[in-house]
């Protein structure tokens, strides 16, 4: 059974044109999971706080995941796409060789906005793919009972369910459970996958691990067979897994690649127009 290895509290930061956002993954007491490089949390009822958003802004060589739980982000990209990711959606963006694109939430006055991103790297034989998006509207994420409570199943699979993202070079698994007061909640998952909970709402027990991982907390899991969270008050979570890639991470900004070379080419190529073209 998989235990807690580390619990990191998120921390208040700002990003894009500043945006109030909580970094767990990404951050200075976890930089990366191989293969999952980022994780950020937006949380705000005040319009002030995420509507400058994330103007403009390239990536290559990884891939960026935006679940939207509550509230709206409309995207724009240079080779074409647009939408508006509401509530209960997911995107899951292969920037491969390169892509410019905005992220904006539309907060109305006093509701709620509420998603988070997360940051998947990709292989070196990947990095320099062709960019492709998978936007995933709620309707055709399943959700399957279990525990008593429920698991939306975005990509990967959980009891004959499968996830409608596709094609994700580290297998993996993505996860939002809830789970009522009392319950206990088991996946088995690859036992050579890196694994890790983030909470969103009350507070999850893991494994072995006697204390409960509060909302707003980051759980590596370590090795074993299943995850088992145990819901003493209830409680909501994402549960991630991927299988580590196992090269070297170099990153920058907007770029993540193998190599200091690699990153001075991304820029290179954003400065000269080369890069989402
Ligand atoms: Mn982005």
């Amino acid at each position: 059974v998989r235990s807690v290895r580390l619990a990191v509290a998120a921390r208040a930061s700002r990003d894009g044109a500043g945006v109030k956002l909580a970094r767990s993954l990404g951050g200075a007491v976890l930089r990366d999971l191989d293969p999952f490089l980022l994780l950020d949390e937006i949380k705000s009822d005040r319009a002030e706080d995420v509507v400058k958003g994330f103007p403009d802004h390239p990536h290559r060589g990884f891939e960026t995941v935006t679940y939207v739980i509550a509230g709206e982000v409309e995207h724009r990209d240079s080779v074409g796409n647009s939408g508006l990711l509401g509530p209960g959606s997911a995107q899951w963006m292969t920037a491969g060789r390169g892509i410019v694109h905005s992220e904006m939430p539309r907060p109305r006055a006093g509701d709620l906005t509420w998603g988070l991103q997360l940051w998947v790297n990709l292989p070196a034989a990947s990095k320099m793919t062709a960019p492709r998006y998978q936007d995933i509207p709620p309707d055709r994420i399943p959700e399957v009972g279990a525990a008593g409570g429920s698991v939306r199943v975005v990509t990967g699979a959980f009891e004959g369910a499968k996830g409608p993202v596709d094609g994700i070079a580290v297998g993996a698994t993505m996860l939002d459970v809830t789970l009522p007061a009392g319950a206990t909640f088991q996946a088995a998952l690859p036992e050579l996958d890196a694994v890790f909970a983030y909470v969103l709402e009350g507070a999850l027990r893991f494994g072995d691990t006697p204390d409960p991982t509060p909302r707003g907390t980051l759980a590596v899991l370590g090795d074993g067979a299943s995850a088992i969270a145990r819901a003493d008050v209830g409680g909501r979570f994402l549960l991630l897994a991927g299988r580590p890639i196992g090269e070297p991470i170099a990153r920058r900004g907007p770029f993540v690649m193998n190599t200091e070379a690699e990153l001075d080419q991304a820029f290179a190529d954003y400065r000269a127009g080369r890069l989402g073209t």
